[in-house]
This record gives structure tokens, sequence and C-alpha cells, in this order.
């Protein structure tokens, strides 16, 4: 038998895989090589005969050492990052193997049934209605994307409008109301769309960070004829904040507007009993996104976004050619998905909802959001800490504070990033900044299914150690 161009090349990145996955709780978290190096180290010689696979590998390893971020372990809080379950892992790995182009189902019918399977199960994890459509896209950026298209095709086409056909120009104008707590994705999925981040009205929230019902209510009742789209929130990145979807949800119903929810993370406290009343309602709206490659920990390349009218999603988005071809009764992606060729990234999903079942998702749910609990007020009972938000999910707020007599809120803003840096440099655990109104914090984002009391011990004690400095 000839030699496997793939056994020595793969055995070799199954082994490097394995190193990393398995010291992430012996290595620093944080990635302290400099840009500079990381430039010099990767800019080889562009050669022109090609080096073998084994040395591209070996290399490749050796030139990121110190350049990654231990951001799939268990003592990683910055953003809202997950790391992979190992079913999700194993099959992302797969789905390379296999190298099937997930645009259309004759392309490759086992990705596309898993697809299908994998958006029926998040419907029902989710808890949105089982007949609406669903993509899996990059992320929630390109979900918000999807799910907006959909919503234009819509209100435009109430009023008369083919916006597919004739485009935006002279058009009605859509005009936008959503928190001012929502994330900066919406901005750009709707510029994408030409409807003009000017058009996005800000409303305020309450202490809790929910956009005040009143005043989406007064917002809809004037120039009540223009075409409306109201963004919700369903988890915020500073507090985790739910808008009052049962409330709020009618009422732009009333006012014939579409809404649309940002549930990036957020949308998977409905897989939790013990959450899910946070979420009350939320199945009314006409849109949502979330992510795979946050809370359900699955890798990278993983957004889902979900249509309570099929025929809005699919008229937005689908397109057909005469040299596809079409299999009977089959679900095309390309049809719901904003993207011609593109990777079978449904497979993750599928896998890791296999591997942990309803109640492993709940359990990660629940467990992560206690452990974000235990992780805020522990740092904030630190001397020369402060917690700023308790979480009411996985996401919470602390600072740090001055020990200059009579300091400013300046003063404790700039120990707040000095100790984010200070613990980023030691490397035990990794948190990041933010302003949130208008004072320095530190985020604490609890998303990481390995992420264990210990880590929270160990992460308090390194912050601790930080604000010896
Ligand atoms: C992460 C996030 C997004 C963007 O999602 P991507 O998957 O990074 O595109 C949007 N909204 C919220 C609330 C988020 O947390």
């Amino acid at each position: 038998m000839a030699e496997s161009q793939f056994q020595p090349v793969l055995q070799r990145a199954l082994s490097h895989a394995l190193s990393h996955l398995e010291n992430l709780d012996r290595l620093p978290v944080s990635a302290p090589v400099p840009l500079l190096q990381l430039r010099a180290r990767f800019d080889r010689p562009l050669t022109d005969r090609g080096v073998d696979p084994v040395t591209v590998i070996e290399d490749l390893v050796a030139d990121a050492a110190g350049g990654v971020l231990g951001s799939t372990g268990g003592r990683f809080f910055g953003w809202v990052i997950g790391g992979s379950v190992p079913a999700a892992l194993a099959a992302d790995w797969l789905v390379s193997a296999w190298d099937q182009n997930a645009a259309i189902h004759a392309c490759g019918p086992a990705v596309a049934v898993m697809e299908e399977i994998a958006g029926k199960w998040l419907k029902d994890l989710l808890r949105l209605p089982s007949e609406a459509s669903f993509a899996f896209t990059t992320g929630s950026q390109l979900a918000h994307l999807t799910g907006l298209a959909a919503a234009r095709h819509a209100l435009l086409a109430r009023h008369g409008w083919d916006v597919e056909r004739r485009g935006l120009a002279g058009a009605p104008q859509i005009r936008i109301f959503s928190s001012n707590q929502r994330h900066g994705s919406i901005e750009r999925a709707v510029r994408l769309l030409g409807l003009g981040h000017g058009n996005v009205l800000d409303l305020p929230v309450d202490g809790q960070g929910r956009l005040v019902p009143d005043a989406l209510a007064t917002g809809l009742g004037t120039d009540s004829d223009r075409p409306t789209l109201v963004i919700l929130q369903a988890g915020d990145l500073h507090m985790g904040a739910f808008d009052p979807f049962v409330e709020l949800v009618p009422v732009a119903h009333r006012h014939g507007a579409w809404v649309h929810v940002d549930g990036a993370f957020g949308l998977w406290a409905n897989a939790s009993p013990r959450y899910r009343h946070l979420l009350a309602g939320v199945e009314l709206a006409d849109s949502w996104v979330a992510d795979g490659h946050k809370w359900l920990n699955v890798p990278y390349d993983s957004g889902y976004v979900f249509v309570a009218d099929p025929q809005a999603h699919r008229e937005a988005v689908s397109h057909r050619t005469s040299y596809t071809t079409f299999v009977e009764g089959a679900r095309d992606q390309i049809d719901w998905n904003p993207e011609w060729s593109r990777r079978a990234r449904a497979v993750t999903t599928y896998a890791a909802i296999r591997q942990l079942g309803r109640r492993g998702i709940a359990g990660l749910i629940e467990r992560t959001c206690r452990l974000a609990q235990t992780l805020v007020t522990g740092i904030g009972a630190l001397p020369g800490a402060e917690t700023v938000w308790e979480p009411t999910i996985n996401q919470g707020l602390v600072r740090f504070l001055s020990r200059k007599p009579n300091a400013t809120a300046a003063d404790h803003d700039a120990r707040t990033d000095e100790v984010i840096a200070n613990t980023i440099r030691n490397g035990e655990a990794f948190f990041g900044g933010t302003t949130w109104r208008g004072m320095r914090c530190m985020r604490v984002s609890v998303c990481n299914w390995q992420t264990s009391d210990e880590d929270v011990n160990h992460a308090i004690a390194a912050i601790g150690k930080a604000l010896e400095f």
C-alpha cells in the first residue's frame, strides 16, 4: 500500500492539539508574545518549491507558541467566549476532512440533513416556534444581517415595495427602535442592508438594563404609518439584561412593527428551567439570533438565525441558478443563508447537542451562571475591589479603587485598567475591560463548559495578587 499522504501530518496535528488542550491548566491564559515577534516568526520566505506538510505543521505550532490565548480553558473570562465540548471539536475535524460544500443538499446530503435536525433541535431547546425557518451563519453578525434582511423584505412588502427587485432608493424609510445598550453588530447589519444606522432610535433602559416599555410605546405612537423595526436584547454584554418581551412585543406588533431579538448568548437561558422566566414572551418575536460558539461551546463559525415567517426569510435570501441540482423534498441551505459555498458548520452544533442533551445544556447554563456569581462576589470582596453588577446570568462587572488619598473617578478608572493589565500579564486568568455608565469596569463573563469552582477560586486569588501591585 502506498504511504498515506495524510497519516503523518494529521497524527502530528492530533498530538499538538491534545498537548494544547491538556496543558491549558498549566499554560498562561494570556498570549504574551509581542506582535512584532509573531510577525517575524511567521513571515518565513515564500518559497518556490513549498515545504513538506509535517514541517508546515511543526513550524506553525512552534511559531504560534505564546501567541495562542487559553480561551478554550476554564480561566478565560474575557468578552463572551466559550470553549468547545469534545464531541463538537471532533465533529469540526470531520467537517474539515469531509470538506463538503454545504451550499445545497446535493453537494453534501449527510451534512445537509444534520443541519435540518440541528435546526429543529435548536428551536426546541431555545423554545422558539417550531414552524420558524433557520440558517446557520458564521456568527450573530451575519445572523443579524439575515434576520434583518427578512424584516426589510416583509416591512416593505406591506407597503407595496419589492425591495429585492427595486432596491431601497425611493422606498419608504424604515425606522428602527432599540435600547441604547444594543450590541455594535446591530449597527453594522443595519448599515450593510442600506437601512442607515442614523435611522436607529435609541431608547432608554431602566436600572436593570431593560428597555423601558413606555419609551417604546411613545416612540411607536408618532409617525405610526412608517415601516418599523424593533430590535430587542436577550442578554446584553455588560449585565446580561433581558428586555421585557411580554410587554414589548405585543406593543410593537400592535403598531405593525417587526421584532428582532439579539440573543447571541442570552437566548440560551431559555434552555434552563431555572432561568427561562427571564425570557418570557420572547417566542412572540419575528426573528431571533443566537450563537453556538459562545454558550453552547462549539468551535467558532457558529451563529443561528430563526425567522417566524419562512416566506419572508426565503424571499430575502434565496438564490437559485440553472446549474444547481435540486433534490426533491430536501432543504437547500442556500435558500436560507446569505452565502454560496460554505463550511458544513451545523455539524458541530448537532454533535454538541447530542453530547450534552437537554439536561447537559441546562446544567452548563446554570453552572456558569452560578460560577459567575461566585466569581464576581469573590472579586468584589477583595480589599480595593468593588462589585458593580452582580450577575443575573453569566455576566457581571467589578472595578478597582485607587489607594490615592482623595482619589477621583479618573484615578479609579486608571486603577481598574491597571489591575486588568496586571492580571493578564500574570497569565493565571483573563478578563477584559469596558466603560459602563461612564466608569471603567472589568467584565466577568463565564461561558466555558470546563470552568470549575477551582478555576474560580484560582482566578479570585490571581486578582488578589494583581491587587498587590
Ligand atoms: C457576541 C455578540 C454579538 C456578535 O456575535 P458574533 O457571533 O461575534 O458575530 C452580537 N450580540 C451580542 C449580545 C453578543 O454578545
